[in-house]
C-alpha cells in the first residue's frame, strides 16, 4: 500500500477508533477465527490441571532464605535421624518409580476437555505475605548449601535436583529415596507447587496454548506454548505487569506489580511441560514484563533451565527480549552464557521511538545501538531486532531506510511482526503486501529479515501482549531467502 494511502487509512481509523473495521486482507494466510474477541477468548477455556496449592498458613518464618539460622537445632536432630537412614527404593507410584528423560514430565498431561466457557474469578492480591521460596528457584549449588546446612551428604542435593528437574515431581513425598525426616524439613522450607488452582488454559485451533497461572500471592501471569513441527517453544513471563508502558503493549498499560522470583520463572516451564503435547525445546522471555528489569532472577532461571543434569534447555535455544534496557545488555556481555538476545526496536528514529517506547528517553537510539554493537563485537553473537509494523506509522520506505542505517553496522537481523490489535492502541497492521515490501527493502539494503505471522491470535489478543512473533509458526514465504531460525 502506498504510504500516502496508508496514512489516510490510519487517520480515518484513528478517528473512528475501530481498528477491527479494517477490511480483511485478502492474502493473509490466517486460519479462520471468530469475528469478535470475546468469542475467540471463550472458545476453549478450561481450568488447567489442579495443582497442589500450598496453604498460606503453613508458611514458616524460616522460609525467607534457605540459609536461615532458625533451624539449627532441628537440623542437628534431622542430621541424627537421617544419617542412619538408608536410601529406600523408589516407590512404585506413577510419579516416582518411572525413570523418564529430562524432557518428559512424569505425569503425562491429561487431555484437555473443552467445557463451558469460564472466565477466571477476581482474586485478591495478598501483599506483604511471607511465602516459602520455591524449590524450582534453587541451583544445584544452592541445594548443596542447604544440605550442608542440614548436615546432609551432598549426594542428597543431587537426588533432590533429579527428582525436581528430571522427574518433575510435584511433592516432597514423591521423593521416595530421600529419608522422611529430610523430606519433612524440606517441605517446611520450600514450596514445590508454584501455582494455585486459580490456573486456566486456553487453546486455539492452531495448537497454541496459553496458560493463565495463579501465583501464590494471587497475582496472575501468562505463559504460552507454541508448537512447531516436532518441537515447541514456551513464551515465559518475567514480571507480573510491566513498568515500561510501550504504546501497543497491553501489559504495560496495566502497570507493574512485582518481579517474578526465579522459581516462578522456571515454574512456568514446568507447568507448560505438563500440558504440552510436544517436548518443549525453546524458551523465549517475551511474555509479560521486561527481563532486564528483573535481571538476577531471569539469569538464575536461565542457569536452572540450562543445567545439563536437569531440564537441559540449550542456551542457544533461550531468547531474552528487551525493550532496550542498556545496563541489562551490558551485564549480559559479561555473563558466560550463550543465550540469544532480541531487542525491541519498533522505530528507527528517536522521536518516533520515544512516542512508542518511553524507555527511549532514558536510553535513546545512539546509546542503545552502541550497546548492541559492543554486545555483538564482544560476544560474537547476532542480535535480532524486533520491529512491529504499524500501518502508516513506522512502515514507510523512509523508515526502512533508517532501519538499514541503524542495523547494517551491527551483526543484526530484523524480525518484522505485524501489529497484534490491542484495545487501547489506535493502529492496525499493514497489509501482508506492505509488510513484504518493507521486508524486501530491508533485504535490498543488506539486512537479514524474517517476517512472521503470529499463531494463536485469539489467545494473544486476549492479553494484547504476547504477540508470539519470533517464536510463532512462520509465514515468510514471500520474502526471498528469509532467515528462519526455527
Ligand atoms: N519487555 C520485553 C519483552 C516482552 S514484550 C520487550 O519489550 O522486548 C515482547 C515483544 O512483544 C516486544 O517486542 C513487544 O514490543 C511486543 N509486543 C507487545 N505488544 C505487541 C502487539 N500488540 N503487537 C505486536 N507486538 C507486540
Amino acid at each position: 500500500m502506498p504510504a500516502t494511502k496508508a496514512k489516510t487509512a490510519i487517520k480515518a481509523k484513528a478517528a473512528k477508533a475501530a481498528p477491527a473495521k479494517r477490511p480483511a486482507a485478502p492474502a493473509r494466510p490466517v486460519p479462520a477465527k471468530p469475528k469478535t474477541q470475546p468469542k475467540a477468548m471463550s472458545a476453549k477455556v478450561v481450568p488447567a490441571k489442579r495443582v497442589a496449592a500450598q496453604s498460606h498458613k503453613s508458611v514458616t518464618k524460616s522460609g525467607k532464605t534457605p540459609a536461615s539460622k532458625k533451624a539449627t537445632g532441628a537440623q542437628k536432630a534431622l542430621a541424627r535421624k537421617t544419617s542412619s537412614a538408608k536410601p529406600v527404593a523408589p516407590a512404585k507410584s506413577a510419579t516416582s518409580s518411572k525413570k523418564t528423560s529430562p524432557a518428559q514430565p512424569v505425569a503425562p498431561a491429561k487431555p484437555v476437555t473443552p467445557v463451558a466457557p469460564k472466565q477466571p474469578k477476581p482474586v485478591k492480591i495478598l501483599r506483604n505475605i511471607k511465602l516459602k521460596p520455591l524449590a524450582w528457584g534453587l541451583l544445584p549449588t544452592d541445594w548443596r548449601d542447604v544440605c550442608a546446612e542440614l548436615d546432609q551428604p551432598s549426594f542428597r542435593a543431587r537426588q533432590i535436583w533429579k527428582w525436581l528437574h528430571q522427574r518433575r515431581v510435584m511433592s516432597w513425598d514423591a521423593m521416595s529415596d530421600i529419608p522422611e525426616p529430610l523430606r519433612e524439613e524440606m517441605a517446611k522450607r520450600f514450596d514445590i507447587s508454584a501455582w494455585t488452582d486459580d490456573t486456566y488454559e486456553q487453546s486455539t485451533d492452531d495448537g497454541v496454548r496459553k496458560l493463565l497461572l495463579g501465583c501464590r500471592d494471587g497475582e496472575r501471569i501468562e505463559s504460552v506454548i507454541i508448537p512447531a513441527r516436532d518441537q515447541a517453544t514456551v513464551c515465559i513471563s518475567t514480571q507480573a505487569g510491566c513498568a515500561f508502558k510501550c504504546a501497543f503493549c497491553a501489559t504495560g498499560k496495566c502497570g507493574f506489580d512485582r518481579n517474578l522470583e526465579a522459581g516462578e520463572i522456571v515454574g512456568q516451564f514446568i507447568a507448560a511441560s505438563s500440558v504440552s503435547p510436544r517436548r518443549l525445546t525453546h524458551v523465549v522471555f517475551m511474555g509479560m514484563g521486561e527481563p532486564f528489569a528483573n535481571y538476577d532472577n531471569v539469569l538464575k532461571a536461565i542457569r536452572i533451565l540450562n543445567d545439563f543434569d536437569g531440564l537441559a534447555i540449550g542456551a542457544r535455544r533461550i531468547t531474552i527480549s528487551t525493550c532496550g534496557v542498556v545496563p541489562g545488555i551490558e551485564r549480559l556481555i559479561a555473563e558466560n552464557i550463550q543465550v540469544e538476545l532480541s531487542v525491541s526496536l519498533h522505530a528507527p528514529d528517536d522521536a518516533l521511538r520515544t512516542k512508542l517506547m518511553p524507555v527511549n528517553k532514558q536510553w535513546p537510539l545512539p546509546v542503545l545501538m552502541e550497546a548492541c554493537r559492543k554486545y555483538t563485537e564482544k560476544t560474537g553473537r547476532i542480535i535480532t531486532f524486533e520491529y512491529t509494523l504499524v500501518e502508516g506509522l513506522n512502515d514507510k520506505p523512509e523508515h526502512a531506510d533508517k532501519v538499514i542505517e541503524l542495523v547494517r553496522p551491527i551483526r543484526g537481523r530484523v524480525n518484522l511482526i505485524p501489529l497484534s490489535p490491542v484495545k487501547h492502541f489506535r493502529g492496525v497492521a499493514p497489509s501482508p503486501e506492505a509488510c513484504i515490501a518493507f521486508g524486501r527493502r530491508l533485504q535490498r539494503g543488506g539486512i537479514n529479515v524474517t517476517l512472521r505471522r503470529s499463531k494463536g491470535r485469539s489467545v494473544t489478543a486476549a492479553c494484547g501482549q504476547l504477540k508470539l512473533s519470533r517464536v510463532a509458526a512462520i509465514e515468510a514465504a514471500s520474502i526471498p531467502r528469509p532467515v528462519i531460525d526455527r
